[in-house]
């Protein structure tokens, strides 16, 4: 008898015997748990099957992980709809009348992926009805410490089609990829979660999330064989992609739907010095702290919690120029930090004039004049925000240990252009300072916080 090929199962007709390795079990973790099975076949394809998560024993003492079966007695119904692993019409249900007869370890694949291309990521987006597997090849990879003292992974892959994408490791899962893994290797992560950021579509671990390096597999071998052809980016020849805030004015006078990111070299001309620079978060809410006077002392208080630690964190106003123009922008707190190298909580509490909170210190006004390689967020309302920064490559960005006052801390990496710059900005939004460091806040917080509690 020959088996039925898992991916012509369809809901609601029977299905035949099948044969098959039970490649992964987990328990949703949905209103409903369920216990739920990958199961594939001898030739790749891959199907769910779901069972009674009270029914555990039963299914534990006659499914064993990794093992092949001959499977019978099954219920064929539609897809689940809810984090899906498998891109599957159908899935399977079973019950105490299922079969499990052990089968011969044949040539049944003990892995399965189900790449996604980039363009199917645009559908993905916060959908979290089919999870997301990738491959890609690792261009950055670093741990990032959240506010809330959590230690995380990001890395950057780059596709076969030389898209790049930024995949994040919540800390149950930062361990997947070890500091090991460089730039260079393969990297096929499954079951991820589509998010975008800034207008950047990203891959944002789930629990269900594992993770492959260098997989020596048949399932892979085309993949690597393409990855390995696809130039790094850094001999993509940055300078093709680096745009000029010209380009920047002449997008913000479009329609824009999305925001759009931009990698621009840019100076930095002068700190708005009447502008506030920074904004203190609790620790408890991460909502706002107000600034109080007491006794001379100035404290940070949160409208709801007591005992809190106040989390400070830039936003500096600043106009940046090229030699095609100039615009206004924020640097929020990643950006200014790696700028000045002083956390903002030290900057407030040694550099700053305790009695006129808002004026600028001279160690943030002193950045006028340095260069570097900005990554920029054109937001929807045009207004332009500073992601991070990067030193000019083939420069030494030396910073002068020497502070006299008066003289920039930071030597301009490259000659600062001269202002044959139009004086009019890219985005004027007057007025709008509130409204930014809550966008800011609110864009930090998905970022930091997106989906960690999947
Ligand atoms: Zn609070």
């Amino acid at each position: 008898m020959t088996c039925q090929r898992v991916r012509d199962i369809r809901e609601s007709e029977e299905p035949e015997t099948i044969e098959i390795r039970v490649i992964k079990k987990w328990i949703q973790k949905s209103k409903n748990e369920e216990l739920c099975y990958q199961f594939v076949d001898a030739y790749g394809d891959c199907i769910e099957a779901t069972a009674n998560v009270k029914q555990i024993e039963h299914f534990d003492s006659i499914i064993q992980l990794m093992s092949c079966y001959k499977v019978s007695g099954c219920i064929a119904t539609s897809c689940r709809t809810y984090m899906a692993t498998v891109d599957h019409v159908a899935s399977l249900v079973i019950g105490k009348k299922a079969r499990f007869d052990p089968a011969p370890d044949l040539s049944i694949p003990d892995v399965y992926f189900n790449f996604a291309t980039y363009d199917a990521l645009k559908n993905r987006v916060k959908n979290a009805r089919l999870l997301t597997d990738y491959i890609g090849r690792v261009e950055t990879n670093s741990l990032r410490t959240t506010r809330s003292e959590k230690t995380l992974r990001k890395i950057l892959i780059r596709d076969e089609m030389k898209n790049d994408l930024e995949i994040t490791l919540w800390p149950d899962k930062r361990h997947l990829i070890g500091d090991e893994v460089i730039p260079g290797d393969i990297v096929a992560i499954t079951s991820m979660m589509v998010t975008e950021y800034n207008g950047r579509l990203q891959l944002e671990s789930t629990y269900l999330s594992s993770a492959f390096v260098n997989p020596d597999m048949p399932q892979t071998i085309n993949h690597i064989n393409r990855l390995k052809e696809v130039p790094p980016r850094e001999q993509t020849g940055r300078d093709e992609q680096i745009a000029t805030l010209q380009d920047i004015k002449l997008t913000s006078q479009q329609n824009l739907q999305n925001p759009k990111n931009f990698i621009c070299k840019a100076t930095i001309k002068h700190v708005h010095e009447d502008r506030t620079w920074y904004y203190v978060l609790c620790s408890k809410c991460r909502q706002k702290l107000y600034p109080q006077q007491k006794n001379n002392i100035l404290n940070f208080v949160c409208k709801d919690d007591d005992d809190i630690v106040p989390n400070f964190r830039y936003c500096v106003n600043a106009t940046i120029e090229d030699p095609t123009g100039s615009t206004d922008t924020v640097f929020f707190n990643e950006s200014m930090e790696a700028i000045v190298n002083i956390s903002c909580e030290d900057m407030v509490n040694k550099h700053a004039d305790t009695t006129r909170p808002k004026l600028v210190p001279h160690l943030i006004r002193s950045i006028a004049g340095t260069t570097k390689l900005l990554n920029l967020t054109l937001k929807i309302d045009k207004q332009v925000v500073v992601n991070s920064v990067n030193n000019i490559a083939s420069t030494t960005d030396t910073q002068s240990t020497n502070t006299a006052p008066g003289t920039s801390v930071f030597t301009p990496a490259t000659p600062v252009p001269k202002s044959t710059i139009s004086k009019r900005t890219v985005t004027e939004t007057p007025g709008r300072e509130g409204e930014k460091d809550e966008n800011d806040i609110n864009d930090e917080k998905h970022h930091c916080y997106g989906s960690y509690k999947m």
